[in-house]
């Protein structure tokens, strides 16, 4: 119960090369004032996801600035995960609520981690659904508390959500990944929009080369040779696996040495994976190019780096999306992506850089069949995915954001605090839709209501025109004029 994750040390000096002087800097004027700060943050799983993904990465950093940063794990048992499994669902809007004796299990065992949380923080920030209840049951004490949503929770099934909105009542600010993320009437009155970002200096994403890229990929099992399609992501119905095998028979057609691989982690908080697991082997069963990877047979970061940077084609076709890491990883590697429609999607493949978007199984096959019969586009939008990547969703640019907040939170304003366009800081303009600081002298405009909001890019500014009031619902919404 509360397991402390221990994640070493790392130094922000690293990543000098592959972010630059200016985002660097800017941590540190941003890290200054809060030199000291007591930080923990709290998560189910400490590996395979999004979440378990950027902590491994912050939270060393974190303290490498200077701060007291901790990691802590809320329980570990599957009855448990099976429950926040379907406030997850739930919250990203199925139809399916929670039982009674789902709901009691949920707050014993929140209640009983509360308990065990003994030491003194100034800021907590709680990740996800899972541990939400533990400020009103273990009390706020003398620190701030943010809830940190990493899932869309625009639409969430009513029955969940009645259940969980009195408990967000104790918490003194929100994160979401996106501006349209924030559920009706939500009673937080702080609500910030802070998209994730991948770590350029992670073992998943660092430059292989080729040479060792390919033995990787070869050791088990890749003829590269031939095409290859690949999506990488947890066995979870969201990410639609068996609609990615859908799309696959129909470029086999078309293309009939391609090879796919589904590439799938299995976290601690979801007890799904297996299910969804079997399902995907009954279904490839017949086909021996379909290849299916787990973590659990050592397929790890190494390997994912590998088949994102060798595949022709990264596929994504989540249904239900929170932002969807996986996309920026093979954006970074210069790797065409092919997804879904959905959550952070879009922002990350704005504006036609990196790849297509795709709301079904035939555009997914048609656009991918595109893509590997035109080897120059699929380069030329790779490219240009990677350098959208360089620009808005490294880990610098994150951490800058996150430090922003937490000097809200624990009200040490920065003293003289240096603008950089690398670093989001207090103040400046930020899009409604993704929450990512806007160039002035870039920004596109509309006016709603009398009112004009700035945005980065026309993607982000013709989702919001699409449905206005939905990204209104954060009361920090960034106005300008
Ligand atoms: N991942 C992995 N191995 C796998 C499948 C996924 O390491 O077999 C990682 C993936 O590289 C990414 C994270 O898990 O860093 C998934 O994050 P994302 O935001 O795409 O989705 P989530 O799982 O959080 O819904």
């Amino acid at each position: 119960m509360l397991e402390s994750v221990d994640v070493g040390a790392q130094r922000l000096e690293s990543y000098r090369a592959s972010s630059g002087d200016a985002a660097l800097d800017g941590l540190r004027a941003l890290a200054a004032p809060l030199r000291g700060a007591r930080v923990l943050h709290v998560n189910a799983t400490p590996y395979g996801g999004g979440v378990a993904e950027l902590l491994r990465s912050e939270v060393p950093l974190l303290n490498d600035l200077g701060l007291v940063a901790d990691w802590k794990l809320i329980a570990d048992h599957q009855t448990f995960f099976a429950t926040t499994k379907a406030i997850h669902n739930g919250l990203q809007g199925s139809e399916k609520g929670l039982t009674e004796a789902q709901w009691t299990e949920y707050l014993q065992t929140v209640e009983e981690t509360a308990h065990a949380l003994k030491d003194d923080y100034d800021l907590v920030v709680i990740h996800d659904p899972q541990p939400l209840a533990l400020p009103s049951l273990h009390g706020r004490g003398g620190a701030r508390w943010v809830w940190r949503c990493h899932i869309d929770t625009s639409q969430p099934n009513p029955d969940v959500w009645a259940r969980l909105r009195p408990f967000l009542e104790a918490y003194d600010a929100a994160v979401f990944t996106l501006g349209g993320f924030v559920p009706p009437a939500f009673p937080v009155r702080q609500v910030e929009i802070i998209p994730p970002a991948i770590d350029p200096e992670s073992p998943k994403n660092i430059d292989l080369g080729s040479h060792l890229a390919e033995r990787v990929l070869r050791w088990i099992g890749i003829d590269l040779d031939r095409p290859l399609v690949c999506q990488v992501s947890r066995f979870d119905p969201w990410k639609d696996p068996l609609g990615v095998i859908a799309a696959y028979r129909l470029l086999k057609a078309e293309v009939p040495d391609l090879q796919l691989a589904l590439v799938g982690s299995m976290a601690l908080d979801d007890p799904e994976g297996w299910d969804v697991y079997h399902r995907i082997q009954d279904a490839a069963r017949s086909d021996p190019e379909i290849h299916v990877f787990t973590n659990v047979t050592g397929v790890g970061n190494i390997e994912v780096n590998a088949f994102q940077r060798l595949a022709d084609v990264i596929i994504q076709k989540s249904i239900r999306e929170g932002f969807g890491l996986v996309v920026s990883e093979s954006l970074w590697k210069g790797t065409p992506v092919v997804a879904g429609r959905a959550g952070g999607i879009p922002l990350q493949l704005s504006d036609g850089a990196g790849g297509f978007l795709v709301d079904s199984v035939e555009e997914c096959a048609a656009r991918a069949l595109e893509l590997l019969r035109n080897p120059d586009e699929a380069e030329l939008l790779g490219r240009r995915g990677r350098s959208a990547v360089r620009d808005r969703f490294l880990l610098p640019r994150l951490l800058a954001d996150e430090l922003r907040l937490y000097t809200l939170m624990l009200e040490r304003p920065a003293a003289d605090v240096i603008h950089s366009a690398a670093a989001g800081l207090g103040g400046e303009e930020r899009d409604p839709v993704c929450g990512l600081l806007v160039d002035p002298s870039k920004a596109l405009g509309a006016t709603v209501g009398g009112q004009t909001f700035a945005f980065c890019s026309s993607t982000c500014r013709d989702v919001f025109l699409a449905d206005p009031d939905r990204y209104l619902r954060a009361s920090s919404a960034p106005r300008v004029g």
